[in-house]
Parts: structure tokens; sequence; C-alpha cells
């Protein structure tokens, strides 16, 4: 495997993900899985985001503990720290810095008719702080202090990384070529359904199965997904198409699709059996993952000490942009 040193890879790709505790199977296909694949062709920037998490964190004490239980998950599921940068978003301080500054390019008035704003004002009314409207200033920061071209989103995120593009353009407009305008890579992510079968899988509408979760848990789990409303009876057959168990045996049981089809519409097994076989498929696709989370789990000083080495590669970064910004923008230098 070639080393970051003798890599001469151009593009740089910036992600990172809330440390709002425990990752979910969603979560891992939409994002986790994609940050291993994409190491092979970007230099790559991967960000445990806490500072962002606590606009929302209803107990702070918690949120550097998920800092490091994201690491763990990042480097589980493959992410390699001698290729990429693993690192806490708030040991790179000079982020708050930037944002800062793209905060006075923004005007109030875009902030407050940010759909997401929106949506956590109706979900915290009586928590509507300053960080949330600040929000995607400091998620453009994040992008632009380390200078990424090039960001991983799903098709839904788009909004927010042409955010990010305004604010690039905005500044190199004011003080002169200092961003690059990152663009997205759609990744391939399939619509993974929680287990109410009505809406996206998420831990805020309890309908998700941990990735960490135990076997026996996420058999018990995946025991009270719901299934095609229809089939009321064992012998009734079943419309697969409509029902959430088999969009997951799509994703973690493809050798078995054309089996669960048969057996559902004619039929030929219970939903039980189904989502015996979907519980078999998940664990056998997370066993591997879990026995590497539990090994980094047993060892937090080798996950801080690749978050230390992380920092410091995305500090060196950080500085230099940090005093270009300064200097274009004519502060005085200390
Ligand atoms: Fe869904 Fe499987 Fe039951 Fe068919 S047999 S309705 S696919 S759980």
């Amino acid at each position: 495997m070639a080393s970051r040193r003798d890599r001469t890879v151009t593009e740089r790709v910036f992600s990172g993900f809330r440390v709002t505790g425990e990752q979910h199977i969603g979560n891992y296909l939409g994002a986790i899985r994609n940050y291993v694949d994409l190491q092979a062709d970007y230099d790559c920037i991967y960000c445990a985001v806490d500072v962002h998490s606590l606009t929302t964190l209803e107990d702070a004490r918690q949120v550097g503990e998920n800092s490091l239980t994201s690491a763990t998950v990042m480097l589980a599921a493959g992410v390699d720290p001698e290729r990429s940068i693993i690192f806490v978003q708030s040991h790179v301080p000079e982020v708050m810095e930037l944002a800062e500054y793209f905060a006075m390019l923004t005007p109030l008035a875009v902030l407050t008719r940010v759909p997401t704003f929106k949506e956590k004002v109706r979900q915290q009314p009586e928590n509507v702080n300053l960080g949330l409207v600040g929000y995607p200033a400091l998620m453009a920061a994040d992008i632009l202090l380390y200078r990424a071209s090039v960001v991983p989103i799903g098709v839904d995120q788009e909004p927010h990384l042409e955010f990010a593009r305004e604010i690039a353009r905005k500044f190199n407009g004011r003080f002169g070529e200092t961003f690059p305008e990152p663009r997205s890579v759609h990744t391939t992510t399939p619509l993974v359904r929680g287990l109410d079968g009505q809406s996206k899988m998420s831990k805020s509408m309890g309908n998700h199965i941990p990735i960490g979760a135990s076997p026996a848990e996420t058999r018990r789990l995946v025991m009270t997904a719901v299934t095609d409303p229809q089939r009321q009876r064992r012998t009734d057959p079943g419309r697969p198409e409509l029902c959430n168990v088999y969009s997951l045996h799509e994703i973690f049981s493809p050798a078995h699709v054309k089996h669960v089809y048969r057996q559902c519409t004619t039929a030929g097994w219970g939903c039980v059996d189904c989502k015996s076989l979907l519980a078999d498929s998940i664990n056998g696709a997370f066993a591997e993952f879990r026995e590497r989370c539990a090994e980094l789990a047993a060892d937090p000083d080798r996950v801080r000490a690749i978050l230390r080495d992380g920092a410091a590669r995305a500090s060196a970064i950080a500085r230099e942009t940090m005093a270009e910004v300064r200097a274009r923008m004519g502060l005085l230098a200390g």
C-alpha cells in the first residue's frame, strides 16, 4: 500500500459527521463505507465533528466520548490513518476563526432561511442558539480551511455545499482568489429506511439499528420491523416491493433476494423466517467491523494517538490557510 508520502494525488476530499452518539447502519452505508473507497483516489481528511454537535446535544459532557467513538468507527470501517487524516474538529481551532470571518460575509436573512435551521427551530424551540444560525458558516469553514475541492455528499445535501461554494466565491471576489469552489461527488448511497418502514433510518426517529449492536440485539430489532401490511396471515402472499424488510435484503442479502422474493410472493415462508435471514445477513455484514471496533475500543490510547497525529497534520494545513486569509483580509500581522 502506498504511504501518504509517496502518493501524487492532488485533489483533496473533506468530510465529517456530527458526533451525536452511536452510528447506525444507515450512517455506515451512507457515509462511512464511502470514506474507505475514496481513499484510493483522493487525499482524504475525515473529521469527527464535535463543535457542530454542541448546537443540539443535550448533554455536552458526552461529546468527548462520542468523538472517540466516531474515530473508532472510521478506523474499524477501514479508514487508514497512514493515507488519510482523521481528526477531531475542535483540535484545530482555526476553523472557528474562519467561520467567524465567513459569518461576517453572510446576511443573517440567508442563514435563517436555511431549511435545516428552520427544521431545528421546530425541533428545539427552547434552544435556538447562535451556533445553530451560524451552522452553515462553520460547515463552509470546515471544508475551505483545508481547501478541499471535493466533498462526498448525498444528493439531498447539495444545498449545504452550494452555501460553501457561495462563501468561497464571495471571499475570492472580495479579497482575491483564496479558496477552491468545492464540488460534490455523489456517493452511491442506498436509501436505508428505518424499521418503521416510513422514513429514512435515523437515531432521532428511533427506527435505527446501531452498527455496534450485538448480534442478539440486531436480531431483536429486525424482528420489530414493519412489513407489508396486507400480509396478515402466514398463508397470505406478500408484496416484497412494498416491504422494507425486502429492501434491506436487497442491501444486505444480495445473494438471497430472488429466494426472498419467491418465498414472499408464494407465501412459502412467514415474515419471521424472512426477518431471521435478514438478521443473519446484517450480522454477517458487520461481524468483522464489530470485531475491529471492539479491539480499538479496548485500546483508546491508540485511537487518541491517531487523532493527535491527524490534528497535527490538519493544523499544518489550517495555519497556512489562515495566514493567507488574514493577509488577504488586511488584518495586521502580529
Ligand atoms: Fe416482507 Fe419478507 Fe414478510 Fe414478504 S416475507 S412481507 S418481504 S418480511
